[in-house]
C-alpha cells in the first residue's frame, strides 16, 4: 500500500492499516463472503496470486476449521511475509509444478475453493489490460481445474470491458453457476468485478492439463460459439450505505501516519534502487 495523499483519503486504505490487513482488498473478499457465504463449510482454500496476503488473512479468520495448518495454501510469483494457518508456494499459477505442490500440501485432496484476486502490471491501454487480465484468469482456471474438487467454487478477479462475453462462455462450460460481483470496496470508476462461479463440473471426457491452454482448439471455439449469447447476473455487494470506495474522506485530528504493516519483500523495484 502506497502512501501519496490519494491513498490516505481512500477510506478502505485506511481502515485497512487500522484493522491490521496487509491490503485494502482485503475488503472486497470480506464483501463477496458476506453475500455469497464462500468461506463457512469450507476447510481447504487456495488463494492465487496472493501478496501481500490481506485476502490470505480474511480467509484464515473466516473458515471455521483450522484443525490442521495445511488448509490455506497461498501462491504468488512474489516472496510473502508468512501468515498464520497458510502454507506458501511462491510460483506462477501457470506452472505444473505449482499444481503439484498445492495438492501436495493437501495430501492429494482437491480444494473446495480457489480464489484469484491476480493482476498483471496495468500499462492504462484499456484493450490490452482486458486482454492480458483475460489471460491471466483464464491460467487461475487452468490451474483450478486441476486442483478443485467437483461442485468446487472459483473467485476471480476480471476486468469488465467489451470482451467480457467469452470470459463468461469459458466459464460456463465448467461450472453450474456464475456471477458477476462488484463489492462496494472496489471504486466504481475501475472496471474491475469479480466472478463467483459455484458448482464446478467438467465437461464430458474434458481431462484437466496444465499443458493446455483454454485459448487452443477445440474448446476457444466451442466457447466462441456461445459468447454472443452469454450474459450472466450483475450483483453489487457490501452495504449500500457502507464506504464508498470512490469518495475522499476528509483525514480527522486523531489519524496520524501509520507505516505498512508488510513491507514487499525483495520487490523488483530494490534491484534499481540499488543500482542508482
Ligand atoms: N489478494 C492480494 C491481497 O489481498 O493482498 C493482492 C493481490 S495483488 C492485486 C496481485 C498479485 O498477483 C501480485 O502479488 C502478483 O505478484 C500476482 N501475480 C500476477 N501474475 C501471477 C502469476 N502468473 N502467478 C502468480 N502470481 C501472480
Amino acid at each position: 500500500m502506497g502512501k501519496c495523499s490519494k491513498d490516505k483519503r481512500d477510506i478502505y486504505y485506511r481502515k485497512a492499516k487500522e484493522q491490521g490487513y496487509r491490503a485494502r482488498s482485503a475488503f472486497k473478499l470480506l464483501q463477496l463472503d458476506d453475500t455469497f457465504h464462500l468461506l463457512p463449510g469450507v476447510s481447504r482454500v487456495v488463494d492465487l496470486c496472493a501478496a501481500p496476503g490481506g485476502w490470505t488473512q480474511v480467509i484464515a479468520e473466516r473458515l471455521e476449521s483450522l484443525a490442521n495448518d495445511n488448509c490455506i495454501v497461498a501462491v504468488d510469483l512474489m516472496e510473502m511475509a508468512p501468515l498464520e494457518h497458510a502454507v506458501q508456494i511462491q510460483g506462477d499459477i501457470t506452472a505444473q509444478s505449482t499444481a503439484d505442490a498445492i495438492i501436495a500440501q493437501f495430501r492429494g485432496a482437491k480444494a473446495q475453493l480457489v480464489v484469484s484476486d491476480g493482476a498483471p502490471d496495468v500499462l492504462g491501454l484499456h484493450d490490452l489490460d482486458e486482454y492480458l487480465q483475460a489471460q491471466l484468469v483464464l491460467a487461475a482456471l487452468n490451474i483450478s481445474l486441476n486442483v478443485l474438487e467437483e461442485g468446487g467454487t472459483f473467485v476471480a478477479k476480471i476486468f469488465r470491458g467489451k470482451e467480457v462475453s467469452r470470459l463468461y462462455a469459458q466459464l460456463q462450460r465448467f461450472f453450474a453457476s456464475v456471477v458477476c460481483a462488484k463489492p462496494k470496496a472496489s471504486r466504481n470508476s475501475s472496471f474491475e468485478s469479480f466472478v463467483v462461479c459455484r458448482g464446478l463440473r467438467l465437461p464430458d471426457g474434458y481431462v484437466p492439463s496444465m499443458e493446455l491452454s483454454l485459448f487452443d482448439e477445440p474448446y476457444a471455439n466451442e466457447a466462441e460459439r456461445t459468447a454472443g449469447a452469454t450474459s450472466v447476473l450483475f450483483q453489487s455487494c457490501g452495504d449500500v450505505d457502507g464506504w464508498d470506495a470512490d469518495q475522499s474522506y476528509p483525514m480527522e485530528d486523531d489519524d496520524e501516519h501509520k507505516e505498512p504493516l508488510q513491507r514487499p519483500i525483495n520487490p523488483p523495484y530494490a534491484q534499481a534502487q540499488k543500482s542508482t
